[in-house]
């Protein structure tokens, strides 16, 4: 998977941001952390899941009206906890090995994961308050 382009947040730098990487994405410019949102499948989920970071997972289709409203809900929240979050989305469509592992019937499902392992699941669209205190919760 290609690497993805994020502007810093802090002084608009474009860095190039890889799909999993053994440490923390930074800016180049300015040296603050960068938000990391990456796309991956099932063909490398489990790199793109193995961080110090927390991960949130999001499963989601094209096709899911609901899913379409979370997305940007995730992207803000990137931002704010560009430090200490990675959001990872997978396109349950085009990775039918993870939908299987995580049961995603019913989508948008957002997983928390620590270290590789889940700790969290969370079905359905849920506002962005509530998804920032689960956030912030599993930080704590
Ligand atoms: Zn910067």
């Amino acid at each position: 998977m290609a690497n993805q382009v994020v502007q810093c947040p802090s002084c608009d730098a474009k860095n190039r941001v890889p799909t999993s990487a053994p440490g923390s994405p930074r800016c180049a410019k300015c040296h603050k952390d960068l938000p990391w949102l990456v796309e991956a499948g099932d063909s490398d989920f489990e790199q793109a899941a193995s961080t110090k970071r927390l991960v949130l997972v999001d499963l989601w289709a094209p096709w899911c009206g609901p899913c379409v409203m979370v997305a940007p809900i995730l992207e803000k929240l990137s931002q704010e906890f560009s430090g200490s979050l990675k959001v990872v989305k997978v396109n349950v469509d085009e990775s039918p090995r993870i939908a299987q592992k995580y049961n995603a019937r019913s989508i948008p499902m957002l997983l928390f994961m620590r270290d590789g392992e889940l700790v969290d699941t969370v079905i359905g669209a849920q506002p962005e308050h509530v998804l920032r205190s689960q956030i912030e919760a599993q930080l704590a």
